[in-house]
């Protein structure tokens, strides 16, 4: 009996989660976007109603833009899980201590901090990244060559008190980002991981969507190699500048261009082409830069105490959501990739019938089916189709019924045809 009334609980759930009718979500879309939205991935996201802005910097996701970043979330989470990788949530408020060792409490050091004071008197910090107190909780769990390698990631929200905050969520002052690190007792292995991690990254960015847009670029910042990696996406409103070879085999950041490093990658400055791009993904290989400093050690097979070989690799996943939305976005609205996208139809019913059938299909579909079933005139429902960016409009009215049938119109190409209900 419980355990019935357990399973329907669950079924409950579920379909009050997933299903989304437009007449029963407090959310609106807007013809204008908000004056001093000036981003086109703040506007098209606004007015569509994925995101609603607080302040400069600082915005709130909802239902569909939550969905959006659980999807991007769940790609990622995917790809890290099979290298290995395991999940946590770590505190945002920062104790000073761990980064007072290695000098980046400082404001002068760090110029991004938000700080505040505990009434008890003290100061703490709202996390900008997390390397300092991943490798202070590790030193109660790495102690042997027995531990490690180990790989640790979370999603977490960043505050970074950034001096321009007006490119929507491309550059947030509070944004969501995926901090992985890792652990080793060699170079040689966390080379080996460093190059396990460039391929999962290959993989998110494919599966998101943006992977021939997207390109491991040389970058400044290396510890004990020369530079570090990022991802980026060519993106016309981009705020870095990348070079590259015809064949995109060769990228590098603008902020390394010089005559050594074209020696070095063997590339001459007349091959390279200029465009603009936004950085999506970064990757270090740390070395001792934190577990010296912190004493993160393990005693190896000889007895001999070591300090532990660190990585780290972020990826800005509310960032990701502005630069897909942004990329893909025509003069009509969003234009999800369909892997992302918050659901895979934008179901309309057109007159008594239409809307009949279209419950139906509704009942049936609701993981996969945002549902316009506000009284309103096709028209309106067509444009907010278009706006808010769904793969596929599905439209069921006499004139389909009539071939059994319903329109489907892809949102990316304009392709409409006749489909049998029974085949979708
Ligand atoms: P940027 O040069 O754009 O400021 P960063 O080098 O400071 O980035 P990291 O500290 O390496 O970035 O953070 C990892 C990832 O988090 C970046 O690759 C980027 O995608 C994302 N990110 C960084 N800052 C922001 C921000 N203010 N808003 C949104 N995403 C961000
Ligand atoms: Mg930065």
């Amino acid at each position: 009996m419980y355990a019935i009334i357990y399973i329907i609980g669950i079924f409950l759930r579920y379909a009050i989660i997933v299903s989304m009718r437009f007449s029963k979500t407090f959310v609106k879309t807007l013809r204008e976007a908000p004056k001093d939205e000036t981003a086109k991935n703040g506007a098209l996201l606004t007015r569509a109603g994925y995101i609603h802005k607080e302040m400069a910097g600082v915005y709130d996701y909802l239902p569909l833009g939550l969905r959006v970043l659980e999807n991007i979330k769940t790609i990622i989470r995917e790809e890290l899980n099979k290298i290995g990788c395991e999940e946590v949530l770590m505190s945002s408020l920062q104790n000073p201590e761990p980064w007072e060792k290695t000098g980046r409490f400082s404001d002068q050091e760090v110029d991004i901090w938000f700080k505040t004071e505990l009434s008890s008197g003290g100061t703490l910090g709202l996390a900008p990244t997390h390397e300092e107190p991943i490798t202070e909780l590790l030193k109660s769990y790495i102690s042997s060559y027995r531990d490690l390698p180990l790989y640790v990631y979370q999603f977490q929200t960043k505050f970074r008190n950034e001096l321009r905050a007006k490119s929507g969520i491309l550059r947030g002052r509070e944004f969501l980002m995926k901090d992985l690190y890792s652990f080793h007792t060699s170079e040689e292995d966390l080379n080996r991981f460093y190059a396990e991690v460039e391929k999962a990254y290959g993989r998110i960015f494919e599966r998101l969507g943006i992977g021939d847009l997207t390109f491991e670029t040389f970058a400044s910042g290396g510890i004990f190699s020369k530079y570090s990696h990022e991802f980026q996406t060519l993106l016309p409103v981009g705020e870095d500048t990348v070079y590259y070879n015809a064949d995109k085999s060769v990228v590098l950041n603008k902020e390394v261009l010089n005559p050594e490093v074209l020696t070095d990658l063997g590339v001459s400055r007349e091959d390279l082409e200029e465009n603009t791009a936004a950085e999506v993904g970064n990757i270090f290989k740390l070395k001792f830069k934190y577990s010296e400093p912190l004493g993160l050690k393990y005693i190896d097979e000889k007895n001999a105490q070591k300090t532990v070989y660190m990585g780290c690799y972020g990826i800005g996943v509310s960032r990701l959501m502005g630069v897909i939305a942004e990329r893909f976005a025509d003069n009509k609205g969003l234009v999800w990739p369909e892997s992302v996208a918050p659901f895979k139809y934008y179901l309309v019913g057109i007159g008594e019938n239409g809307n009949r059938v279209a419950e139906e299909f509704y009942a049936e579909h609701k993981t996969e089916t945002f549902f316009d079933d506000r009284d309103s005139r096709p028209g309106e429902k067509f444009a907010d189709a278009d706006l808010i960016g769904l793969p596929y409009r599905l439209v069921i009215s006499d004139k389909t019924l009539a071939e059994n049938s319903a329109e489907l119109t892809n949102r990316q190409t304009g392709e409409s045809k006749l489909i049998k209900l029974s085949e979708i």
